[in-house]
């Protein structure tokens, strides 16, 4: 019964007592005058600059990024969440969701000092049901894909960091090994819960509140908490098929024919079982990639690329090695374990950017060689270590692009590659000297500025904190998105409680 009709047909009697009770509880002074108070009387576990633990609490994954936030609640439940985000919302405190904190601008931070964090970390909780996986906003990759293998065999498309956190990751896109035949992680939520700004809790799915749904996949940190994710999983293949050309000190001419061979490829013979990506640093790149299936499907799929790929240069090979599931993913982490402790504390010190080459927007022969002959000449003497990734999103029947702009918010769906371009100073630890940024971005310039009549965008997983919101929204998002967004953010949290320099309406 609607509230209205339920008032009206409540006796007199009822009506009064409940105008008293209402009366009463809107004359009664809160009895807390800070956010901090408002946390405690709302029993909402918390830390703040003052208590125990806090500095290490607040360390972010990316060491390059801190940022300070005003307080940092913990909760255990739901309720919890929505208590913080109310008592959030009467203080005027901006917030952002903690869920892995992998953002390589710590925007599980807030991305700036001053903000209110809500910490998703207990919420740690996995099962499967019907094929359906339930996985808590604190969950971390590694420990996801542990627990499906072991619960049936089961699977989803993800990135390869174990320690990614599942909250992050899956509302702003998700790319994985996978993703080609499955899509990429957002692609497969079909549920969520998500605390919103006024501390109401919304069920969303393709059936309710499917703005929202829309919204969360592609720029989820901009619109609420999410407490809960549920996935409809895949069988995870009974058989890989990892494969990898080394090459060592190649010239310029042999890089530019492996791209363009990879390109040619990739964009009508690529089946979607297969992963393909090409790693540069200094003076090696390797081919390499996953075939889901058999090595003799794998023979058949990879034998047009194999016919144009340099030999020149190649100073080793793995021509197809079959793996099961989950010895493939370690071998995709470069050895390295999935399940992650509880207390995780890993760090890195980086700076990244990322291009999206549109679907015919390849890279020209002319735009490939400038780019080598940057990394050659200004790489050489750079002021940081680097290397840049070129990972097949597209191409003919990739799950990828199977969706439509109208599907989630994310937006890149025509990419046929995604180009991350990565840096750290040497030893890895702080600080990141300042020429860095320019040396980076001139790697991103010899590409996008070199062949500007192609519109590039970038990816928002791998997002870049010197980037100004409009930017931002143009590259992440672009403007047919940004109408959609900017109208669900009016609805759902007009008073932008959820921030960060480049959320939506920031
Ligand atoms: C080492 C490493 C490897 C990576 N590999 C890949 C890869 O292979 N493929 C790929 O696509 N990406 C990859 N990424 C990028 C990664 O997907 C993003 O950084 C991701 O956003 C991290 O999610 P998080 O929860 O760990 O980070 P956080 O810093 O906790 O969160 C990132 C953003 O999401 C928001 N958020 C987090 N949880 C929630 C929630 N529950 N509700 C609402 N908002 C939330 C935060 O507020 C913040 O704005 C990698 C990152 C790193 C550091």
């Amino acid at each position: 019964m609607p509230v209205n009709a339920f008032l009206t047909s409540l006796p007199m009697k009822y009506l009064t007592l409940l105008a008293a009770a209402l009366s009463v509880a809107q004359a009664a002074p809160p009895n807390h005058t800070t956010l901090s108070e408002c946390l405690v009387d709302a029993q909402v576990p918390s830390l703040g600059p003052c208590s125990t633990g806090w500095n290490q609490t607040i360390i972010p994954y990316n060491l390059r990024a801190n940022y300070t936030p005003v307080l940092l609640a913990i909760p255990k439940t739901v309720n919890h969440v929505s208590a913080a985000v109310k008592c959030a919302k009467a203080y005027g405190a901006k917030v952002q969701a903690r869920g892995g904190g992998h953002s390589y601008a710590a925007m599980g931070l807030g991305g700036t000092d001053g903000s209110f964090i809500i910490d998703m970390e207990k919420f740690k909780s996995i099962s499967l049901y019907n094929n359906i996986a339930t996985v808590g906003a604190g969950v971390r990759l590694g420990n996801l894909a542990t627990y499906l293998y072991s619960s049936g065999k089961r699977a989803l498309p993800h990135g390869l960091c174990p320690g990614v956190g599942i909250g992050g990751h899956a509302l702003h896109g998700g790319f994985g090994m996978t993703s080609r035949m499955w899509g990429t992680t957002l692609d497969n939520i079909v549920e969520m819960q998500v605390v919103l700004a006024d501390g109401s809790v919304a069920i969303t799915s393709a059936s309710q509140n499917s703005n929202l749904f829309w919204a969360l996949r592609g720029a989820g940190s901009s619109y609420g908490i999410v407490t809960y994710f549920k996935f409809a999983t895949k069988s995870a293949p009974t058989v890989a098929t990892y494969f990898q050309y080394q090459y060592y000190s190649p010239s310029i001419d042999i890089k530019t024919k492996t791209i363009l061979a990879m390109q040619e490829f990739g964009k009508a013979m690529a089946p979607k079982e297969l992963a393909l990506r090409i790693f540069f640093s200094n003076d090696t790149f390797q081919v390499y990639g996953v075939y889901w299936g058999p090595k003799t499907k794998w023979e058949k799929a990879i034998a047009p690329l194999l016919t144009h790929l340099p030999i020149a240069g190649r100073v080793s090979s793995v021509p197809g090695q079959e793996m099961e599931w989950l010895p493939t993913l370690v071998q995709l982490n470069n050895g390295g374990q999935l399940t992650q402790p509880l207390s995780y504390n890993m760090h890195d010190t980086f700076f990244a950017k990322s291009i999206v080459t549109p679907g015919m927007g390849h890279l020209g022969e002319a735009t490939l060689k400038n780019f080598f002959t940057y990394l050659a000449t200004d790489g050489q003497k750079a002021p940081v270590n680097w290397w840049v990734m070129y990972d097949l999103y597209g191409g003919a029947g990739s799950m990828i692009s199977a969706p439509t702009l109208s599907d989630t918010a994310y937006a890149h769906r025509d990419s046929l590659f995604t180009i991350q371009i990565f840096s750290t100073p040497p030893g890895q630890a702080p600080p990141y000297p300042e020429s860095g940024y320019s040396f980076v971005d001139g790697i991103v310039d010899s590409i996008t500025k070199y062949q500007n009549e192609t519109i590039f965008k970038a990816y928002t997983n791998y997002i870049d904190h010197t980037l100004t919101k409009e930017q931002a929204w143009d590259l992440y998002y672009g403007q047919e998105q940004m109408v959609k967004l900017n109208k669900v953010k009016d609805a759902v949290d007009p008073t932008r409680v959820f921030w960060n320099p480049q959320a939506i309406r920031a």
